[in-house]
């Protein structure tokens, strides 16, 4: 019997995004270990973060709250997450891979003398042994490679947007405090919180993404025509690119999909100049309607694609966006 506890992440706007998929994935563990599925929330007061996650009938949901908890201090949240899995006890450890997660899991596996895999995509049980078999990409995206680690716990962060979001099912677990020896860190002080404008891309229920097919950078405003038309119509919509329009520097990195920039997974997503490289398709295929135009039919994007125009896009972007104007 194995119990799975994930760490939930917290935003000023509350729950990260990525904590529901981390659910989705630890209670089907959970199922499969014959264990439980536990989370944790760390923060100065995460009471209300924790108030939300006791909607999605974890097991248990755990805080610890200090004031030395505020902020993202690399060494206070490596002492207490240390703590907490030895209180607890789990048989797996899951994370996001997020920037928090770079920062301490390596150092965390050290700790616990244990295992960690970074950025996995899929987490499945080996039914003889029980241990976990952990799914990444390697070799920049061109293969899978799929491990079995010794170590308990399992300690695995995981790709954004690699599972569906648990929705809340009614049923109220628990909320409960644990006390730890929480020390203040003497070397690494935040002394202030900027907020950068970035573009979360993960948010969209439409992105049109440009690729290399599109001859210069003014030709952009056309995607952010269509993008606009969608926003006036109250679907939330954004521009993306492939990772050459980045290395341009036609596009900030924040705007790209793929391996090495963002995983979407929108309601609809439309490739339009993009071959459909591994490294792109492996950020947008579990897109949930893939529309592609390309003038080349035997490209990959047509693949993975639902919709396909084998068509220049000068010329179908203008009738587009007039369609879009006048229907929805
Ligand atoms: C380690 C590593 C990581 C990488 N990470 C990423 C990543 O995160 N994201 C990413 O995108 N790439 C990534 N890449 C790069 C990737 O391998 C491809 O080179 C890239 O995705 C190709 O971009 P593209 O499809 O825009 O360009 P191309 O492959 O050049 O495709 C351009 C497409 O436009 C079409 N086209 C041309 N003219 C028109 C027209 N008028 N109308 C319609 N279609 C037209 C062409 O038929 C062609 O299919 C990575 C590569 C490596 C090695």
């Amino acid at each position: 019997m194995g119990d799975v506890l994930i760490l939930a992440e917290v935003k000023e706007s509350g729950l990260e995004k990525s904590t529901f998929e981390l659910i989705t994935l630890a209670k089907q563990l959970a199922k499969e270990l014959e264990g439980k599925a536990l989370s944790i929330v760390l923060g100065k007061d995460p009471t209300e973060a924790g108030q939300e996650l006791r909607r999605f009938a974890l097991d248990s949901v755990y805080k610890v709250q200090d004031p030395a908890l505020e902020g993202f201090v690399p060494e206070v949240w490596l002492n207490t997450l240390e703590q907490v899995i030895k209180e607890l006890r789990p048989q797996v450890f899951l994370m996001t891979h997020s920037p928090v997660a770079r920062d301490i899991l390596p150092r965390l596996g050290l700790r616990l003398n244990s295992t960690v895999t970074m950025d996995c995509v899929e987490v499945k049980v080996d039914p003889s042994d029980k241990r976990l078999l952990r799914k990444k990409p390697i070799y920049g995206g061109n293969a899978m490679a799929v491990l079995k680690c010794k170590g308990t716990p399992e300690i695995v962060s995981l790709r954004k947007n690699s599972y569906p979001m648990a929705q809340a099912d009614g049923q109220v677990s628990e909320l409960k405090e644990l006390t730890l020896k929480i020390t203040k860190d003497l070397v690494t002080q935040v002394l202030e919180t900027k907020k950068r404008d970035i573009v979360e891309l993960d948010k969209a229920e439409v992105i049109i993404s440009g690729g290399r097919g599109l001859a210069e950078k003014e030709e952009f405003s056309q995607l952010e025509q269509l993008a606009a038309v969608l926003e006036k119509k109250g679907i939330k919509a954004m521009v993306g690119c492939s990772r050459p329009i980045v290395d341009k520097g036609w596009m900030s990195s924040d705007r790209q999909v793929g391996l090495t920039g963002t995983m979407v997974a929108p309601n609809v997503y439309i490739a339009i100049g993009i071959s459909g490289a591994i490294q792109h398709l492996v950020g947008m295929v579990r897109s949930k309607k893939i529309i592609a135009i390309n003038t080349d039919a035997g490209c990959n994007m047509f693949k993975v694609a639902d919709y396909g125009l084998t068509e220049d896009y000068k010329e179908i972007l203008p009738l587009l966006i007039k369609k879009l104007e006048e229907t929805l």
